[in-house]
């Protein structure tokens, strides 16, 4: 059974025999695009090479790239513990033509490599096309993909765009059927969201542009752009459907397992499974230089950072357990990503920290809101006050108020929850216009929220596009 650093070099190695340059993954903070909040597929470094603005020195590219959708428009994170195929960090294997092959190479380069290096049963596969593109439809016929599964699909699923105007086109993706013993149905069903039929590989066809009117035209150099979880195909070739049976996952539920003493495989697994998935994005990120704060992308981290800290006390954790974690996601991942290694030191000391801090309230937090919950039925919200003051004094973010109660079939009365926020920052502003310091005090505070000191909130309505 190959292990998911053998499938990466194996994608790696298939496409460099093809031609292509093997570039290393960018960072997870993009660089010059504050467009974006975290490079969440493998494209992003590429923008300017499919636009032409520029130019390599090769036209064909493949890469292993870390990837983060916790946040912004693509925001996974509320899947982690409940589907078997989304994480918040992942590793995206990509083959790109800048302007040199298309449709007519690219399809047949994942087929050969799906069918024949990695060996996956044709008859488990279906593909899916975008309903008007005849061609890629005709192409999965000809490699001998039986017509009725090659699923024509009218959504946006199956037509990418970088951003409301630019480079755009169809797109076809390779799902695999893992047999139905799992809940799911197949790509444009209504149970598609389930884990039987999981979607492995998208692979775009970049043939338009956009403009601002809505128009659309040829673009005169067509690009392809992919995107295939590596997590996903490793689970297939390990005979799994599930992205936490993988080797790597295993090892770092193992490790979990190990420091909270508690059955890695027992009632308590969905626990281990997020704690695994956070300690990967909350490494890769401070590895990549950010920190944990109140704004932005270092708020996000804290939220992941302090999700993963209630799972660990709900192991029954009493000291710190994530910076204990690293040395295993160090030793299955290290080699692969140096800059892991050599930020080791400081990821252990970032999660020591704030977890140290956290558990100052964490416990307190929990127990009013048990108290609150008590009285509460299944369907019922939690009331907004109550959120904002966990969210005030205890330190929770109020997506882990929404995490724990999620697990009850609790909700947040949210409304209820920015409305406390903001009597809290009228009384702010009272009591500084009140203590006699200049009137322009009121000021800062306006500056304050614009930029979101308070809380990050931000993103999401101007994100880019940026997935694959
Ligand atoms: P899904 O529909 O399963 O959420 P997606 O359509 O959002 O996936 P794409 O944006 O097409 O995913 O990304 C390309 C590939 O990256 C997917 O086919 C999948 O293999 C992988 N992938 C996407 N999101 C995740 C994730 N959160 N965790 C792990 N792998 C992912
Ligand atoms: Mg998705
Ligand atoms: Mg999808
Ligand atoms: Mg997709």
């Amino acid at each position: 059974m190959p292990s998911l650093n053998e499938i990466r070099s194996t994608f790696l190695n298939y496409f460099q025999k093809q031609g292509h340059e093997i570039v290393s993954s960018s960072p997870l903070v993009p660089r010059n695009d504050p467009t974006l909040m975290f490079t969440n597929s493998g494209m992003v470094q590429f923008k300017n090479c499919f636009t032409g603005v520029e130019k390599r020195d090769y036209t064909r590219a493949t890469t292993a790239q870390k990837c983060v959708r916790a946040g912004g428009k693509h925001n996974d994170l509320d899947n982690v513990g409940y589907t078997a195929r989304h994480h918040t960090f992942f590793e995206m294997l990509g083959n790109f033509s800048f302007g040199d092959y298309f449709k007519k190479e690219a399809i047949p380069f994942a087929w050969e490599l799906v069918t024949k290096e990695f060996g996956i049963d044709k008859s488990r596969l279906l593909t899916t096309v975008y309903h008007t593109d005849d061609e890629a439809f005709e192409m999965w016929k000809k490699l001998g993909v039986p017509e009725d599964r090659i699923i024509r699909i009218a959504t946006s699923d199956n037509f990418w765009q970088m951003g409301p105007t630019g480079p755009c086109g169809p797109c076809t993706e390779i799902f695999y059927d893992h047999g139905d013993h799992i809940w799911g149905g197949p790509p444009g069903s209504p149970e598609e969201d389930g884990d039987r039929f999981i979607e492995i590989w998208n692979v775009v066809f970049m043939q338009n542009e956009r403009f601002e009117d809505g128009s659309m035209t040829d673009l005169d150099m067509q690009s392809i752009d992919t995107g295939m979880g590596l997590e996903r195909i490793g689970a297939l070739l390990q005979g799994s459907h599930d992205n936490y049976d993988t080797d790597l996952f295993k090892a770092l539920i193992e490790a979990s397992a190990h420091v909270t003493n508690v059955d890695p495989y027992g009632d308590q697994n969905v626990h281990h499974r997020v704690i695994a998935d956070h300690l990967r994005s909350t490494s890769f990120l401070i590895a990549d230089g950010v920190m944990p704060s109140n704004d932005g992308r270092g708020y996000v981290l804290r939220r992941i950072m302090r999700r993963a800290m209630r799972h660990a006390h709900l192991l029954g954790a009493k000291d710190p357990v994530m910076h204990q974690l690293v040395p295993s996601l160090v030793s299955q991942m290290g080699e692969a990503y140096p800059e892991l290694r050599q930020a080791q030191l400081m990821i252990e000391e970032t999660l020591r920290l704030e977890e140290t801090r956290f558990k100052q309230t964490l416990d307190r937090g929990l127990k009013l809101l048990d108290g609150e919950v008590a009285d509460l039925g299944e369907g019922d919200a939690l009331n907004g006050a109550t959120a904002f003051k966990l969210y005030d004094t205890y330190g929770f973010p109020l997506d882990l108020t929404q995490d724990a109660l999620r697990e009850k079939g609790l909700t947040v009365d949210t409304d209820g929850f920015d409305a406390a926020m903001e009597e809290q920052k009228a009384k702010a502003r009272a009591a500084w216009a009140g203590s006699g310091e200049a009137a322009d005090a009121t000021v800062w505070f306006d500056v304050a929220e614009n930029a979101g000191v308070t809380e990050f909130l931000g993103y999401d309505t101007e994100e880019a596009e940026g997935q694959v």
